[in-house]
């Protein structure tokens, strides 16, 4: 059954706590409660459409004039098995780290590294999300859903969804034209940890055995002692991607900034610590009106309480401006902005 509500309040259904208003929400927990409110209110048809997980990957600059709809399909489904692998077909509206817990608890492996990320597994692919050393794009095999502009049921293969660092084609093409209503993921029953990133192994070592519960709990102490809790600091976590540069750009932007990390990726380029380069030009901490860089992580911009998008919007144009002046790097937002 379909719930639409008019004149609806994002504030608490984005991470920034934006305070602005859409014409429309509408929850939709099965594929044809779409047309059946569609049928039931036929002006919905004409208003611009935008799709919501957890909302904590958005910046709202105005009221939004339209239908926001919320898929909130749910439930858990294995559609395939042996020894060594499972998939499994989890509901877009599924928090993401309630399905992590879950791969967790029953020892499957791939997600672990994931933990904590906030928002729905419908959102996952749309930027394919990633985390100390994995993205989603490695345990997805496929992504189902409806396409609202010719209201087919479609399904992309992980090659179809063209993934990228942070991207994928639903977040460029088929943004706001495909409802992802189902991921499937292929986790591995005997895996191996991936824990050589960042603070991950010492933690885990810290916890006792290496193991999977241990590798999520370490991210989860990782993560919890470095980012602010959007439930308290309103935020979308890293608001920049990291910049992907040519390898000997980035040697030498690493001979001017010692100590700048550096990740290869799978080709020969290198990925530079987008949040060294803005706490190296001296932005965390800074405020602009009540819109502010964390103070522990640069990479995070706040919401100081009632900021506006256009605030949050303005500090991050100004960043993307000294970065670029002071190192020659463009930063880009990984955040989207909902204009
Ligand atoms: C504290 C914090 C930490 C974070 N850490 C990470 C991190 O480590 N790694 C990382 O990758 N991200 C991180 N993020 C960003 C964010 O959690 C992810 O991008 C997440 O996947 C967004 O999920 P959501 O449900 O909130 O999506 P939303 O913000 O609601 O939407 C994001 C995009 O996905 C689209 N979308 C959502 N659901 C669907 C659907 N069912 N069908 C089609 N399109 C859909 C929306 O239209 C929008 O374009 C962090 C955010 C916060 C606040």
């Amino acid at each position: 059954m379909f719930k639409l509500i008019p004149n609806f309040s994002l504030r608490h259904n984005n991470s920034f706590g934006i305070d602005v208003c859409a014409n429309y929400w509408l929850t939709i927990s099965e594929v044809k409660d779409l047309d059946e409110a569609m049928t039931k209110y036929p002006h919905l048809r004409e208003e611009t459409k935008m799709i919501i997980g957890g909302g904590s990957n958005l910046l709202f600059l105005s009221d939004f004039d339209g239908v926001i709809l919320s898929p909130d399909f749910c439930g858990y489904e294995i559609s395939y098995q042996d020894d060594l692998v499972i998939e499994l077909e989890v509901g877009a509206g599924v928090e993401w780290d309630d399905f992590v817990e879950y791969c967790v608890e029953h020892g499957w492996y791939g997600v672990e590294n994931l933990s904590l990320i906030p928002g729905k597994v419908g959102a996952a692919p749309v930027q394919n999300i990633g985390a100390y050393g994995v993205e989603a794009e490695q345990v997805i095999v496929k992504v189902n859903g409806f396409n609202l502009e010719t209201s087919e049921l479609e399904s992309y293969t992980r090659e179809q969804c063209q993934f990228s660092y942070r991207s994928s084609i639903f977040k460029e093409k088929m943004l706001n034209r495909f409802m992802v209503t189902s991921v499937v993921f292929r986790l591995q029953k005997r895996g191996e940890l991936v824990s050589e990133y960042g603070d991950l192994n010492r933690v885990m070592k810290e916890l006792g055995e290496p193991s999977l519960k241990n590798a999520r709990e370490a991210v989860i102490q990782i993560r919890r002692s470095k980012l602010p809790d959007p439930k308290i600091l309103g935020n979308a976590g890293s608001f920049f991607r990291n910049p992907v540069l040519s390898a000997r750009e980035a040697a030498s932007l690493a001979d001017f900034l010692p100590g700048l990390p550096l990740y290869p990726t799978s080709g020969k380029e290198v990925k530079v610590a987008a949040g060294f380069l803005i706490d190296h030009a001296g932005w965390k901490g800074r405020r602009l009106g009540r819109a502010a860089v964390h103070d522990r992580q640069a990479l995070v911009l706040v919401n100081l309480g009632g900021a506006t998008g256009a605030e949050i919007l303005e500090l991050s144009m100004a960043i993307q401006q000294d970065i670029f002046e002071k190192y020659g790097v463009v930063l880009e937002r990984e955040v989207q902005v909902v204009e």
